[in-house]
């Protein structure tokens, strides 16, 4: 069975996890900080912030953000529930913006009218879907009109490239920008993720909520009655300072990360010249065609996702995933609108009011792409695809 997405481990993965298991610490020793200055380092950001998910990572932009009740946060209603759960974390609303069907991602027109509709909008949370970076000037011009912040989901977008050739987490275009680990992602840490920002305050912010709120670096202490004694800070002495989560990551899952990490570029452009083969193999097909097709050099080519005219091949979808799986070929749906699922419905979003997202998830389909898919294994891919669509 070949998958749709899957993770690369090898031998130097294994010993990078078992040099930490030798060594003295498991969690909150000095693996994680190597890996947030490499990531720092590579992206072009002054600060990131390792933590246990990318979910987490969500959850504390936000919250770092600003956002809390009676705030709102734009997002796009075709990505992971996750970037729409976080500003729910925080008592915060949620609005989608509707998507570009070009892109897949959130349309700068779509959001300007659900800015002009929303005051109170803290925040706008865009979506690099499958790794293709946003329209960020576009958006950053609007969220400045609407003095709301930019958070960057890049949980599909590690290793890619603006149009200036800046890469997605330099945050030139936002407060902050995320990533995750998970083993689809572009690289593996088990479970993590990240955030990256140019500011100080929020880096600060960061460090603290990740570890129950409690004082970092050289914050200032808040009761020095307790703190001091003839003039000394007594050695026991820390204060939690404001509410926060246990959301740190393990050395553990940062050894895997950084040795992974060293990888990326390669895995990128294995993935970019997988990409290439199918749009070449897809692009003069008539029922079927590749959902996105700008930016091909600045995509992190996380998900190749075809659209599927699946009235004219007189197939359902789940017909022709029943069929590939049955040929040995792996497919999923990403995603399902957000607005769609159950919880959303009851706070209540109508799925009509996203009609390029509705009219995109009739026809999607991600297929099998990853670093170990050989080309043999695409051709059946290809070929599969080909009879049945016919
Ligand atoms: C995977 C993903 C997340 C969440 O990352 P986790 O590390 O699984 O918590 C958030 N947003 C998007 C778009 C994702 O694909």
């Amino acid at each position: 069975m070949i998958p749709y997405g899957k993770h690369h481990i090898d031998e130097d993965d294994i010993q990078a996890v078992v040099d930490v298991l030798r060594g003295d610490f498991l969690t909150q020793g000095p693996v994680v900080e190597v890996f947030e200055k490499a990531v720092a380092e590579y992206v072009g950001s002054k600060y990131a912030v390792a933590v246990s998910s990318g979910t987490a990572a969500l959850h504390l932009a936000a919250l770092a953000a600003g956002v809390g009740p009676g705030k709102s946060v734009v997002t796009s209603p075709i990505t992971f529930v996750a970037s729409a759960n976080a500003p729910r974390y925080c008592g915060g609303d949620v609005l989608f913006a509707d998507i570009n069907s070009e892109t897949v991602n959130m349309s700068p027109d779509a959001l300007r009218e659900v800015l002009l509709k929303n005051s109170n909008v803290k925040a706008i949370i865009p979506v690099h879907f499958a790794g293709l970076p946003c329209d960020m000037i576009a958006i950053k011009n609007l969220a400045d009109e609407a003095g709301a912040i930019v958070i960057e989901d890049a949980a599909h977008a590690l290793g890619a490239t603006y149009p200036n050739g800046m890469r997605v987490g330099s945050c030139e275009n936002s407060l902050m920008t995320i990533f995750s680990f998970h083993p689809v992602k572009a690289i593996a840490a088990g479970e993590g993720g990240m955030i990256t920002t140019n500011d100080e305050a929020t880096y600060r912010k960061l460090i603290r909520s990740r570890s129950h709120g409690i004082n970092k670096l050289d914050d200032p202490i808040k009761v020095e009655a307790e703190a001091f004694q003839d003039g000394e800070q007594n050695p026991w002495y820390y204060e939690m300072q404001e509410l926060g989560f246990h959301y740190r990551i393990t050395d553990i899952q940062c050894g895997l990360a950084l040795s992974q990490f060293k990888k990326l570029d390669s895995f990128i452009s294995r993935r970019r010249q997988l990409v290439r083969n199918y749009d070449l193999a897809f692009i003069e097909m008539k029922n079927c065609r590749p959902a996105q097709t700008t930016g091909r050099d600045q995509s992190g080519h996380h998900l190749y996702v075809l659209r599927i005219d699946f009235k004219q091949i007189a197939l359902t979808r789940g017909q022709v995933m029943k069929k590939l799986r049955e040929c040995g070929v792996g497919s999923q749906v990403h995603y399902i609108p957000v607005p769609f699922h159950p919880y959303y419905r009851q706070l209540g979003f109508r799925p009509e009011d996203y009609p390029d997202a509705i009219k995109y998830y009739q026809e999607a389909l991600s297929i099998p792409l990853f670093f170990d898919l050989t080309e043999k294994q695409q051709r059946k891919v290809i070929s599969t695809i080909k009879d049945l669509l016919v």
